[in-house]
């Protein structure tokens, strides 16, 4: 079919739309490698894990073999409301930069919490419900995370306990009382209610949080409390598995045009956006029925793939959480103060660890001067104002459009749009007011917390 017929966007019909999730694991001859329990060092149980989470996602968790999920009836509803996303061709910004390559991306930014999240914690949300809990407790960095979960929770009638990064709190009050509007109680963390809070308080005064912090803080919430479950916004395989409902319809969209990408591009903070992208391509690559140029884009000051240790680390600051086989940097790392791109996590999903280091997708770090330069020039032909992370994507999709400008090479670009950056205009204003640096961890740095890698045999 000729470009010419291919419209702006694409959208599914309803009745185009997944009805199911797909489980990339089932696909993967060798599979990512189990949590493991710190204090005994073997594979969490389910019986372990169903003191954090509630019963159905410990299923999903540890389900290394069923290949599709149905999504029940109430989420696909829910979904209805702000899915399809659209599949956007970029025709203004492939006349922009003058290539030959055609330019896909596709959408998450449609509905209030302004990203992705909001596909998983609907689901996360009703599961806890369907199990008959009270609420759930989760950390936010960004806040995307905890929006997204308060409106899910709003939706379902469950209560929601949302500990935020403390410099996000301050930084960004509009975020906090969104997640207000929507019932959910919000506390800056570390914070003086836990003792993995009051902890981190003694030994680091005066610190601004990490997420790691306040994933320590969810998690001893949920586990002290009757009737919680803790929550998690990404990393968990859980989460990709949510998030594959990006890819499917991304799949089910260029199938009905007959376009196929050569080229797959997402930003990664803990993976699950860039997961579910890729999902249903990755596993025609892994069943070997086609082939994919797959990339991980992360922050230069946080490169966990690039330049981290794929080992057992601790998912969270306090080490309350299982061990997991990741890309990491070593869970004392906390990025720079001054970057403000977000992707700030210090490990990566275990299911694109395993993919990363088997060598099925490549990775990059940017710097952050870089991404919010080539969010401009997105935000300004495309008309989208992109969030700094989902910017990180533009930057590479458009590094890799202008390779084609001078290859002459048509190859056609799909990349993860994955929400607005409205909530990030101090970002955007260090930017604009040049004050904004590119700072890079020096290699010591970065040694320094991976000495503290828990030991594994
Ligand atoms: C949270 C977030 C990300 C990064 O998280 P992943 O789990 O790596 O997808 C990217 N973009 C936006 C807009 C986000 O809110």
């Amino acid at each position: 079919m000729s470009n010419e017929k291919i419209p702006y966007k694409i959208y599914l019909e309803e009745s185009e739309m997944p009805k199911t999730w797909y489980n990339l694991r089932a696909d993967m001859k060798d599979k990512p490698a189990p949590l493991l329990n710190p204090a005994t060092g073997k594979p969490m149980t389910a019986e372990e894990l169903s003191v954090v989470f509630c019963d159905e996602l410990v299923k999903q968790e540890l389900d290394n073999d069923t290949r599709y999920y149905d999504i029940p009836q109430e989420i696909l509803d829910f979904y209805k409301m702000y899915r399809p996303s659209p599949l956007v061709r970029a025709y203004c910004l492939e006349k922009k930069l003058g290539t030959p390559a055609k330019i896909y991306y596709k959408f998450e930014g449609n509905n209030t919490s302004g990203s992705h999240k909001l596909n998983s914690a609907i689901a996360q949300a009703y599961y806890a419900k369907s199990q008959g809990l009270k609420g759930v407790t989760t950390e936010t960095g960004a806040g995307q995370w905890g929006t997204a979960l308060s409106m899910a929770c709003a939706y379902l009638g469950l209560d929601c306990k949302v500990y935020m990064v403390k410099c996000s709190y301050e930084q960004k009050p509009f975020r906090r009382e969104v997640m207000r509007v929507y019932g959910a109680s919000v506390t800056p963390s570390p914070s003086m209610e836990t003792a993995v809070g009051r902890k981190i308080l003694e030994e680091h005064p005066g610190t601004t949080g990490s997420l790691g912090c306040a994933i320590s803080e969810a998690v001893e919430k949920a586990t002290t409390t009757e009737g919680y479950r803790y929550v998690l916004g990404s990393v968990l395989n859980q989460v990709m598995l949510h998030q594959s409902v990006i890819g499917l319809e991304s799949k089910a969209a260029m199938d009905k045009y007959g376009v196929k990408p050569d080229i797959i591009i997402g930003c990664a903070g803990g993976g699950s956006n860039l997961g579910g992208l890729i999902a249903p391509f990755m596993g025609e690559k892994l069943r070997g029925e086609a082939d994919y140029q797959i990339i991980a884009v992360e922050p230069a000051s946080c490169p966990s793939f690039t330049r981290g240790t794929y080992a057992y680390d601790y998912c969270d600051t306090g080490m309350v959480c299982p061990l997991a086989k990741m890309y990491t940097l070593g869970s004392g790392f906390i990025p720079s103060a001054s970057h403000a791109g977000g992707l700030r996590y210090h490990g990566m999903s275990p299911v694109l660890s395993k993919l990363y280091h088997d060598g099925y997708m490549e990775a990059v770090s940017v710097k952050q001067t870089e991404v919010f330069a080539a969010a401009e020039e997105f935000a300004r032909v495309e008309g989208i104002l992109p969030a700094p992370e989902s910017s990180h994507a533009i930057k590479v999709a458009i590094d890799e459009a202008l390779k084609c400008k001078e290859t002459g090479e048509e190859k056609t670009i799909l990349f993860g749009l994955t929400g607005t950056g409205y909530f990030d205009m101090y970002a955007y204003e260090s930017f604009h007011d040049g004050k904004m640096d590119d700072y890079i961890p020096t290699d010591e740095e970065i040694a320094q917390n991976i000495t503290k890698l828990p030991k594994v045999d």
